[in-house]
């Protein structure tokens, strides 16, 4: 059995008027976030942590902010993408972690769904994937508000 590693992260700015789309569930919010996707910063750095850990590039280079192929797109969308370039290299997922850092709104209530919506994405089991919140206790650009950060780290497994 061959192991793989990989981590990714994001951040997208916050204003207000936009649609707050996190881990592929929208949150009530009147903020959201700027992008050229939907701005879903945990899918984005889910997806690039995927891809690292395959060694397959990243995800501004398999989808590029400069193709209005990917304007608006649905970050789910580009998920189940990555997991297919993923499987076509024969890797399974082991098990998805991954960090959401914003101030506001509490996203703790919605973490249950986030959880159910990504391991349907990827067709894994949703005891493989985990999604963890916190502020950053008003400190820095995220604690001001103006923006959301997201780690993610993932095991791939093959053979
Ligand atoms: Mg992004």
């Amino acid at each position: 059995m061959d192991f793989r590693i990989g981590q990714g992260y994001d951040v997208h700015r916050i204003e207000a008027g936009l649609p707050m789309w996190l881990a592929g569930v929208h949150v009530p919010s009147e903020f959201g976030f700027v992008a050229h996707s939907d701005g879903d910063v945990a899918i984005h750095a889910l997806c690039d942590a995927l891809l690292g850990a395959a060694a397959l590039g990243d995800i501004g280079k398999l989808f590029p902010d400069t193709s209005s192929e990917w304007k608006d797109a649905d970050s789910k969308d580009l998920l189940r993408i990555v997991m297919e370039r993923i499987r076509e290299k024969g890797w399974e997922v082991s098990n998805a972690d991954i960090t959401i850092a914003l101030q506001a709104p509490k996203i703790g209530p919605y973490i249950a769904r986030m959880r159910d919506v990504l391991a349907s994405v990827m067709d894994i089991e949703k005891d493989q994937v985990s999604v963890k919140a916190t502020t950053t206790e008003r400190l820095g650009f995220v604690g001001r508000g103006e923006g959301c950060e997201s780690w993610a780290v993932v095991l791939l497994r093959r053979g």
